[in-house]
């Protein structure tokens, strides 16, 4: 189903999860961000990390979060990946946003993957 850009759905799977409503399992949680492992991993490491604002993609994100958010954000991933042992050499970041990308949740959200060799950046 195509993502609606212009009105946040309160019933996607993210915004479920962030009212308690589905199960997770979360690796770092604070005021701003949650993140945690993703149901299908595509790699040994596969964290999502997602603020708990409503916003749909990275674009209405970064245009439309607060600095505080945008920061707190940004600070999670890095220090996310330094909690899950993969900064440095390495791990990938992922954000998907509309058709073209696939992405399917409609609440912004950066995929850290890690834990092997991620080989080329789009499978031929
Ligand atoms: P994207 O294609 O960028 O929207 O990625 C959405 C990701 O959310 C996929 O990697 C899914 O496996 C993941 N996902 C979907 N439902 C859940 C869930 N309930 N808990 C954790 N991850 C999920």
């Amino acid at each position: 189903m195509a993502i609606n850009f212009e009105t946040y759905d309160n019933d996607n799977i993210f915004a479920k999860i962030l009212r308690g409503e589905l199960p997770n399992t979360t690796v770092f949680e604070d005021d701003h961000v949650l993140a945690f492992h993703d149901i299908a991993p595509a790699a040994p490491v596969h964290v999502l990390v997602i603020p708990k604002g409503r916003y749909i993609a990275h674009d209405d994100f970064h245009r439309d979060a607060s600095d505080a958010e945008v920061i707190a954000f940004w600070r999670a991933v890095g220090r996310i990946c330094h909690e899950l042992d993969v900064a440095g050499d390495g791990h990938r970041l992922i954000v998907n946003q509309g058709a073209a990308s696939w992405q399917l949740v409609p609440h912004f959200h950066v995929h850290i993957l890690a834990g092997t060799d991620l080989g080329p950046l789009l499978a031929s």
